[in-house]
């Protein structure tokens, strides 16, 4: 017998009830293992190292993207998003409203240390209302028929459907263009009617949106974008 060695560096193992073992590299780099409670630590790192391409290649592309899109700051001259366009921030003294967007967005000075918070609060409802008009002008014109609408603080799930016919979306979308949001409304309506991803599912998205597949493409390359952290 030889022992398995990986360079790898393993951040944290959570044991529990679950009957296999998953890998999840965090957006630090930092690898997590998920593994039922009677896993040995040869097994975990014998599988570590058979992964290890993968969990490198995923470590690379993480520290790319964190680099690419720092962590906000919020100070002037810094960049945020409304609907796929680009927005500077100015921070100004005589605001009543803790943050206004026009030509730019004018955040309050004395709301400066709490701007993240801020920024999520804007985002939030500004999605509300968006996605709203997006779900019922889809439900108006297409016939769907759906419980209620929530928006949520997803980082990587877009939208969602639940099995009662709600609609959920995360706030960092509306960070997006219009037509991408549009689409992720479609996708999850279509979810009511079809709710998994097979070839039927994908006609039904492809007929009310023909050019959805550019807008799936702009999620992928640009959702870590989507984001104030
Ligand atoms: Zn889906």
């Amino acid at each position: 017998m030889t022992a398995v060695h990986s360079d790898v560096k393993i951040d944290q193992i959570i044991r529990s009830k679950r009957r296999t073992i998953s890998l999840e590299v965090k957006r630090d780099g930092s690898l997590i293992v998920r593994a039922p409670r009677i896993t040995k630590r040869g097994q975990i790192e014998e599988l570590v190292k058979s992964k290890e391409c993968w969990i490198r290649k995923k470590q690379e592309l993480l520290k790319q993207r964190s680099l690419e899109v720092p962590a906000k700051q919020f100070v002037p001259g810094e960049q945020f998003l409304y609907l796929g366009e680009p927005y500077i921030l100015e921070v100004v003294n005589e605001q009543a409203d803790p943050l206004v967007l026009k030509d730019k967005f004018y955040l309050a000075a004395k709301s400066q240390k709490k701007a993240q918070l801020v920024f999520t609060n804007w985002y939030r409802k500004h999605a509300a209302l968006v996605i709203k008009e997006l779900v019922v002008h889809r439900a108006q014109q297409n016939g769907f028929a759906y419980a209620r609408m929530r928006i949520t603080s997803a980082r990587t799930r877009w939208g969602s459907c639940g099995p009662k016919g709600s609609l959920n979306f995360t706030w960092r979308l509306v960070m997006a263009p219009r037509e991408v949001i549009d689409y992720v409304v479609v996708h999850e309506m279509v979810h009511l009617q079809v709710r998994n991803h097979s070839k039927a599912f994908w006609g039904e998205v492809s007929n009310l949106m023909p050019e959805y597949q550019h807008q799936r493409a702009w999620l992928k390359e640009n959702g870590h974008r989507l984001t104030l952290d």
